[in-house]
């Protein structure tokens, strides 16, 4: 197709620059135009599109956004280990997003970053001066053989991923009599890495109050090396594991589910055999990857991430582009933590861009994840883009504790709905500091 002027004329602009100086001026050719769009409603574009919204005022600012729900995803677990419900994990996606800004209730479908627009599924353009992208992550359920299907011929194939199956787990651990309880991990990025063990050790847990765990073999089959990407963590998790007679297999991942068999089939990655393992009750965390829709488009690297400043989380070739959470490419543990940080680090930078200043602010990589062990006791994982420990609070972390069990369950709820989706929380940052006191690195707490 033939290129017109402008469209060569903004594409040599873009390719030229590298900084922030200069103003983006509106597409020419979309039906609706927007100072700020934001695709994706979750986490990340809720709260971006809180923050923005009071500095640009009503009618500059729409979120492209096609579900009727918000879920508070991180309750997820929970809900799977029979403590908490989805009712409370969702609200209305209209009640959530700020109430100035304009909801295009459809998906993105095309991105067109030379001409400043995005396309929807109900063929509507969007044109916009600055973009945020926070699409999350799609769950492939589909990518191993036999899933979904196998959610609905056997109940006890269940998984915490999605909200049309976390209502299954609970039951299905409740069900199980004995066998083999097997939970999985795939060979991708998914989003809250803790979260395929959490389940596990909520069910142990379970299974030992219902006197089915002497007739249970509880397997970890995980497509990782390692059972968590920071050493501290990993250390203190391997002695639950080892406490709680734990069986994992390491580098084995899930390829196809035999429902009318009870058969799971994993590859042995490090020598591609097959081996078949029967299950009594399976848990499935699916392979994921960035939404379809971002993967054919100009704004992704080869691995499908909206290719971003792992610093200034801006977009290494489009500089009115930002990205946050899950859909981007910095490199960190995916979770709503870590859209908490990065919220403040692109709000100070995608404004110093509007106002052609220069960027300040830059992400060190903090994520965090509440390792819950059992109803009642959490490690509370934090750190950077290094794996080195973050931690916020003037104690050892890496212990299993009550205090931080309480954090998760209770307070970190109120924190997403009432302070992050509202643009008013940028993670724990600034408290981490107050807390220690010039103790500098989180690496010395007591014991
Ligand atoms: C079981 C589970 C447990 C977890 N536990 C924790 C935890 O303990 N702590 C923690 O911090 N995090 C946890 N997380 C991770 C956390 O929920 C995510 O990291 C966080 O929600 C990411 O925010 P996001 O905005 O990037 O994506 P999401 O919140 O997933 O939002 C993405 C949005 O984009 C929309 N979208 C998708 N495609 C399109 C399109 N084409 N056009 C327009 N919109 C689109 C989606 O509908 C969705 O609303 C957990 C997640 C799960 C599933």
């Amino acid at each position: 197709m033939a290129v017109s002027v402008i469209q060569q004329s903004r594409l040599v602009i873009f390719q030229g620059l590298k900084t922030s100086s200069r103003h983006f001026t509106t597409s020419l050719s979309a039906q609706k135009n927007y100072k700020l769009v934001v695709v994706g409603g979750g986490a990340g574009g809720c709260a971006v599109a809180s923050k923005f919204v009071k500095k640009l005022g009503a009618g500059n600012v729409a979120v492209i956004e096609p579900s009727q729900e918000h879920y508070y995803q991180p309750m997820f677990t929970l809900i799977g280990g029979g403590i908490k419900t989805l009712s409370q994990a969702t609200r209305s996606m209209k009640s959530v997003l700020p109430a100035k800004c304009e909801w295009i209730q459809s998906k993105a479908v095309n991105f067109d970053p030379v001409n400043q627009k995005v396309t929807t599924a109900n063929g509507e353009e969007v044109g916009y001066d600055y973009l945020v992208v926070a699409m999350g992550l799609q769950l492939n359920f589909n990518k191993i053989k036999g899933l979904p299907e196998a959610f609905d011929l056997d109940p006890q194939v269940v998984s915490n991923y999605w909200d049309k199956t976390v209502v299954n787990t609970y039951p299905a651990i409740q069900r199980l009599k004995g066998g083999n309880a097997i939970f999985t991990f795939p060979n991708t990025p998914i989003k809250c890495a803790g979260a395929p063990q959490k389940v596990m050790y909520l069910a142990e847990e379970i299974f030992r109050k219902n006197n089915t765990r002497k007739d249970t073999n509880v397997i970890f089959n995980t497509a990782l090396g390692v059972i968590f990407g920071v050493k501290k963590y990993a250390d203190s998790l391997l002695k639950v594991i080892e406490a709680r007679d734990i069986q994992v297999n390491f580098k084995r991942n899930l390829v196809e589910v035999r429902a009318s068999e009870r058969e799971a089939v994993f590859e042995n990655l490090d020598n591609g055999e097959m081996e078949v393992f029967k299950y009594d009750m399976l848990h499935v965390t699916p392979p994921m990857s960035t939404p379809d829709e971002l993967g054919t488009s100009d704004i992704v690297n080869e691995a499908g991430f909206v290719d971003i400043n792992k610093e200034t989380l801006q977009h290494t070739k489009f500089p009115n582009i930002f990205a946050i959470g899950d859909c981007s490419s910095a490199p960190t543990s995916k979770t709503a933590a870590a859209v908490a940080a990065q919220c403040g680090v692109l709000e100070k930078n995608l404004s110093a861009v509007m106002k052609q200043g220069t960027q300040s602010a830059k992400y060190d990589g903090y994520t965090s994840c509440p390792l819950i062990t059992s109803r009642g006791k959490c490690i509370l994982a934090e750190f950077d883009y290094n794996a080195q420990p973050l931690e916020t609070f003037p104690f050892n972390q890496g212990k299993e504790r009550s205090s931080m069990y309480q954090l998760k369950a209770r307070v970190m709820p109120e924190l997403y709905w009432k302070m992050l989706l509202k643009g008013h929380w940028n993670g724990p940052g600034f408290y981490r500091k107050m807390m220690r006191l010039g103790m500098g690195s989180s690496q010395k707490p007591a014991a």
